[in-house]
Order: C-alpha cells, then sequence, then structure tokens
C-alpha cells in the first residue's frame, strides 16, 4: 500500500488531468484511423445507386472479424445490446409463468427482455466476492418452469458459464430439455473464461458497442455471437422484421459507418483491455492492505476486462458510510465514483411490480456496499496514482 508520506505527495500534485467519473462517457479510445473509416465509409455511400445499405461489405467484414475474434461460430451486428437480449428470449418462446433466473445485481437490460418476451423473472443471488450468479443460488431457484439461465458477466469479468452448463443439464426443463444459458456481455467484450474470449461460451452472447463500452461504434451498436446455425439465422432475420424466417421481427440493424468503425475499433480492443489491466493491476498494488475496502476480486482462471473497477465496503460500512466515501472522493478530490448496481427491483418500480414478494438480502446489501472508483483505458499513471491516494485518504477519514 502507498506510505502516508507518498500519498501527501501525490495528492499535492493536484487533482487529475480530467474529472473522472466512475463510468466514462466514453469507454474506449478514438483516433484519426476511425476518423478515415468513417468517411471511407460515407464517402463509399454517396452514389444514388449505393446508398448506406444494406447488408454491406462493411458489416460482413466486422461480423466475420468478431466471430474470429470471440472464436464463435456467427456473429450478428445489430444497432444495440438491448434487442439482442430481446432477440435471445423471443427466440424461447416463452409462455405466460416460463421462469428465467438473471441476477438481481444487474442492469435493467436483461430481466426487461425476460418480461418484455412473456417470462417471469426470478431474481438470483450474487457471488459476493465475484458479484456474479451464483451458482448455488440459482439451483435453489429451479422450478419445473424454468426455462433459462441469463447471467450477465458482471462489470467486465467472465461469468462461471461451465457451473451453469452443469446446472443446466442436470435439470432439465420437462419438455424443452436442458435449461438455456444465455450470457449478456455488454460490458465484457474482450473479458476471457478458462482461456477463451467470452463470447465463445453458452447457446448466445451479447455484446454492447455504445458509447460507454470497452470498445464503442458512434455510440450505438451491439452483436450476438452463437455456435447455433437456427438461433444466428433467426437474428439475422429478425434484425430485419424477420422476413428469412417467417418471424416477428422490426428493424435493428447496425449501419455501414459504424460497423467500418467497429472494424478499427475491434483491432485495437485488446491494447484498452490491457491498459485497462495494467492500471488495475498497478492501483491493486497501491491499494493493497487497506482496511475496510474489498478490491475487485479476479478469479485465476478468468481474465478481467475491468469495465469497472468495482470495490466493495465492509459491511458495517453499508449505506450511509460507503455515501459518505463517495461525496468525500468527489466533494475533496473531484473523482466521482459509481454504484454498478443494485438490485434492478430497487431502481424500476415496473421490476419491482413484475416479481412480488421476491427479495434477495445478500443482493439488497452488496448493493449498498458497491463502489466503482473510475478506470479507462486512457488514464495516466499519475492520474491512478491520485485516485488511489484519494480513496486511501477517503477511506482513512471514516474509518
Ligand atoms: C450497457 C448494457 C446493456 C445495454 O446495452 P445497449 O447497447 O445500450 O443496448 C445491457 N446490459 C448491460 C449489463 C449493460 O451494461
Amino acid at each position: 500500500m502507498l506510505s502516508a508520506n507518498d500519498r501527501h505527495k501525490i495528492l499535492k500534485r493536484g487533482r487529475t488531468s480530467i474529472a473522472w467519473e466512475g463510468e466514462p462517457l466514453l469507454g474506449s479510445i478514438y483516433g484519426e484511423e476511425e476518423v478515415e473509416a468513417a468517411v471511407a465509409a460515407i464517402r463509399d455511400s454517396m452514389e444514388v445507386s449505393k446508398g448506406f445499405g444494406f447488408t454491406c461489405q462493411q458489416i460482413l467484414d466486422f461480423e466475420t472479424a468478431f466471430a474470429h475474434y470471440t472464436g464463435s461460430k456467427h456473429a450478428i451486428a445489430i444497432n444495440s445490446a438491448g434487442p439482442g437480449l430481446d432477440m435471445s428470449m423471443r427466440y424461447l418462446k416463452l409462455q405466460p409463468g416460463d421462469e428465467v433466473i438473471v441476477p438481481a445485481i444487474n442492469f435493467m437490460a436483461s430481466p426487461l427482455a425476460v418480461m418484455g418476451a412473456g417470462g417471469q423473472v426470478v431474481w438470483g443471488e450474487v457471488d459476493p466476492k465475484t458479484l456474479q450468479l451464483d451458482p448455488n443460488d440459482v439451483k435453489k431457484r429451479i422450478t419445473p418452469r424454468t426455462r433459462a439461465i441469463f447471467p450477465v458477466h458482471m462489470n467486465g469479468l467472465a461469468a462461471p458459464m461451465d457451473d451453469y452448463f452443469e446446472i443446466a443439464e442436470r435439470h432439465p426443463h420437462p419438455q424443452h430439455g436442458p435449461l438455456v444459458v444465455i450470457g449478456d456481455a455488454a460490458r465484457a467484450c474482450g473479458g476471457e473464461y478458462k482461456g477463451k474470449k467470452i463470447g465463445k461460451d453458452g447457446f448466445g452472447t451479447i455484446f454492447s458497442f455504445h458509447t460507454m463500452k470497452n470498445m464503442v461504434t458512434l455510440g450505438e451498436g451491439g452483436m450476438v455471437t452463437t455456435d447455433d446455425d437456427t438461433f444466428a439465422a433467426y437474428c439475422r432475420s429478425t434484425r430485419f422484421y424477420g422476413i428469412a424466417t417467417e418471424d416477428w421481427g422490426t428493424s435493428n440493424v447496425m449501419t455501414k459507418v459504424q460497423a467500418a468503425v467497429g472494424l478499427v475499433q475491434l483491432s485495437k480492443l485488446d491494447s484498452f483491455i490491457d491498459a485497462r489491466r495494467r492500471l488495475a493491476h498497478r492501483r491493486n498494488e497501491l491499494l493493497d492492505g487497506l482496511p475496510n475496502i474489498e478490491l475487485p476480486y479476479e478469479p485465476s482462471d478468468c481474465k478481467h476486462s475491468y469495465y469497472l473497477y468495482t470495490c466493495l465496503v465492509r459491511p458495517e460500512w453499508a449505506g450511509d458510510k460507503r455515501n459518505q466515501l463517495m461525496e468525500r472522493m468527489e466533494q475533496e478530490f473531484g473523482v466521482k465514483c459509481l454504484i454498478a448496481n443494485p438490485p434492478v427491483y430497487e431502481s424500476r418500480k415496473l421490476m419491482r411490480d413484475h416479481t412480488p414478494g421476491q427479495s434477495l438480502p445478500l443482493s439488497e446489501q452488496i448493493g449498498q456496499r458497491i463502489v466503482c472508483v473510475p478506470i479507462h483505458p486512457s488514464m495516466s499513471d499519475e492520474d491512478n496514482e491520485y485516485i488511489a491516494a484519494a480513496l486511501i485518504e477517503c477511506a482513512d477519514g471514516l474509518g
């Protein structure tokens, strides 16, 4: 851990180069290559006989490169991760009362997808160390109505997919067979699990290229990966009105310009992840031994993408003290931290009303303990040191 002496020296240097936020508004780094790719794609579309559509070479190239990157058979580009989550749930043709297990500590998108497809959300607790949907808790929540397990690769770390697969095989649905495991990897593009990129394991995986994410296609964008030919055909079809498979669909296509930029971002993704990891590991050293705050946990079989640098204050600090810590970080040091995420049913009344009576005490407590400290691939070592020093200073002040 930083000595008191070093800490004071670092804090005396003055505030960070920019006002860092827990989840910066641009998650990746853009350069001239992206600008040139965008301009070239626009120029390529200016002929009346050509235009921007439909499934153009840029989209095909981006999909091929992405499938290769994740090692999956298919990659289907879409306009945002949300529609990909919707597609994956609609594909299951859920009947009223059919249940899908999703982690309570989560972004709202995947539970909304379950509800939107006519299913019943069943919340699962998360492992307090990894913040991933807890396989042991999943087991307890399976009923004859359970159709799918819908983990999120939370905050950039891979969820324990093999554990879910084993449960899915052991607890088959009476008509549909083994439960389907679909992963929300919106925050985890470029992360790894057991030596493989996230996106290879599971029936399907959904990625986001929204402006805050690990790679960005001009602000919005997403991808579905799968090894299943039928699901891939369904996604390709339903991203454009379901024509090819005679399914219901709407328009969820990615644009040519986004795909052209996506190809460039994908070529840089590993360098972004390396930068995030280097900063996180350095910060872990600077904070090592800090009482009252648990640092992010990286299981030995995972390569964390550190989309967020997620800490937990100790249980006694849940709520008020955690909030005071965040206030001090912002007011005294100009560093904005983030709570990502409290249980979804606490933040969305719609989801509370959809799941009456379901309460998850562990996730509720974790929601009061989470504090995500800013991290970004372009962050300088000086800023990283300042943020670590500020965190120690604030935690000491409260201890
Ligand atoms: C950002 C995010 C989404 C939604 O992604 P969009 O591309 O904005 O639709 C879904 N799930 C999680 C966990 C996210 O963080």
